[in-house]
């Protein structure tokens, strides 16, 4: 990555005035965080009209403050359909927190087994998941937790490199799935391709249980106008003879309030009894007053089109804060590469091999809290060292703008030092 044309001369002077930067940034005794991609204050502000939403009764007079209703509300789920691509009678709407639902849907697969499968995944020796890197830290740390060995695969601009998939997951039958956040993916913002979709659909596994973990996450969290579609997995996995394979998760976490909005799931009819069948025994019943509260916020999906443009408009200039400070001052460096999403909650920045962790120290004796480096990888280990996530969304304006500029000056710090050593 370094510029080649870069004299040692150039580098020495490079490096001593980032030396002085970083001397002077100190100096300044900052204490800014962009760790995790939280919504902001302002962000939250935009739902608390829920507060006062949630009260009535069911299609079918029930009374919503009660047990009952395991599917969750059908007008909630319409609502959410055609964005999650899973129709209306295939999806459900559960708890708070779609990270719990796909915790419980690795338990219940590992305890029960899962359509298709002959033994429940306890019962292998082994099983593995195919991990897209850079990646979501939690779904990592959820396989860990539950024992499931993790193999990476490179990301592409297009998604997962599907030559490397499709060869694993053809020859080993330990690998029982694969990680996926399709849109706007946590952290480098990439779309899958329709191409990417298509084949993860249609690829032959040597395990017939196996299970894509597909993390809709930022469905419908675009930054620009240009709205990014992806192919519908439940319905390219139905065409090509594999009807169970995708699971689907989605959550308002990011649209209304973070630990208090509403979390989904979506398969086919298979998986949707398979999952009921578990639930039904773990819960009574939803929160349903929420729901109620959430369909009458957001109306339609017009609504929560209008919603999401809202959020849009309070985190893009932060978006366009990080890419104008980073383009400034390491634009032509070679120093740095960095994504510039259109939609999502992150920006991925790879700085020169065994730099990461070195910059998220120095960024940490200058106040700036980064992502520990490494977390974007099984294990917290990125074997080349390069990749740090930034989150700009809880900050304020200025604040992301500090901790920008701070977070140049030790990435120029640590790469010249690295390359003059
Ligand atoms: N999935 C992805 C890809 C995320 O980035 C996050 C939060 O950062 C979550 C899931 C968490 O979702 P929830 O709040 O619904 O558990």
């Amino acid at each position: 990555m370094p510029d080649p044309a870069s004299t040692i001369e150039e580098l020495t002077a490079q490096r001593d005035r980032a030396r002085q930067e970083f001397a002077d940034l100190v100096a300044r005794g900052l204490k800014l965080d962009i760790t995790r991609g939280k919504p902001s204050p302002k962000q939250l502000d935009l739902s608390n009209e829920l507060l006062d939403l949630g009260s009535g009764t069911d299609a079918d007079g029930a009374d919503l403050r009660n047990y009952g209703g395991l599917n969750g509300l059908p007008e909630l789920r319409r609502i959410f359909s055609t964005d999650l691509q899973v129709p209306v009678e295939q999806l459900l709407a559960a708890g708070n927190s779609s990270l719990e639902l796909m915790h419980d849907a690795l338990v219940f697969a590992l305890l029960n087994g899962v359509p298709g499968g002959s033994q429940r995944w306890v019962a292998e020796p082994e099983i593995a998941f195919l991990c897209p890197v850079p990646g979501y830290d939690r779904h990592f740390a959820l396989s860990e937790r539950l024992g499931i060995k993790m193999i990476t695969v490179p990301m592409t601009s297009d998604g997962p490199d599907m030559d490397v998939v499709e060869r694993l997951v053809a020859e080993d039958s330990r690998i029982k799935g694969i990680w996926c956040v399709p849109k706007y993916s946590n952290p480098d913002g990439t779309v899958y391709s329709d191409d990417t979709v298509r084949r993860l659909a249609a690829m032959r596994t040597a395990a017939p249980d196996f299970r894509i973990f597909w993390d809709n996450a930022y469905a419908v969290h675009h930054l620009t106008d240009d709205e990014a579609e992806i192919a519908d997995l439940l319905a390219l996995c139905a065409e090509n003879g594999n009807p169970d394979r995708a699971l689907v998760f989605g959550s308002t976490s990011k649209i209304t309030f973070a630990g208090a909005g509403v979390a989904f799931f979506g398969s086919s009819p298979a998986n949707i009894e398979w999952w009921l069948a578990s639930t039904s025994k773990r819960s009574i019943g939803p929160n349903k007053v929420n729901q109620r509260a959430h369909a009458r916020l957001l109306g339609d999906r017009d609504g929560l089109r209008a919603h999401m443009r809202k959020h849009a408009a309070l985190i893009r200039p932060k978006f366009e804060a990080v890419d104008k400070i980073l383009s400034a001052e390491l634009g032509g460096t070679g120093l740095a590469r960095w994504s510039n999403p259109a939609g999502g909650y992150f920006i991925s920045l790879e700085v020169p091999e065994g730099c990461a962790k070195a910059v998220v120290a120095k960024a940490k004796e200058a106040g700036i809290a980064l992502t520990p480096a490494g977390s974007t990888h099984p294990y917290g280990d990125d074997p080349s060292d390069s990749v740090i996530r930034v989150a700009p969304t809880f900050p304020e304006l200025a604040d992301v703008e500090a901790a920008t500029a701070g977070l140049a000056v030790c990435v120029r710090l640590v790469a010249t030092e690295k390359l003059l050593a």
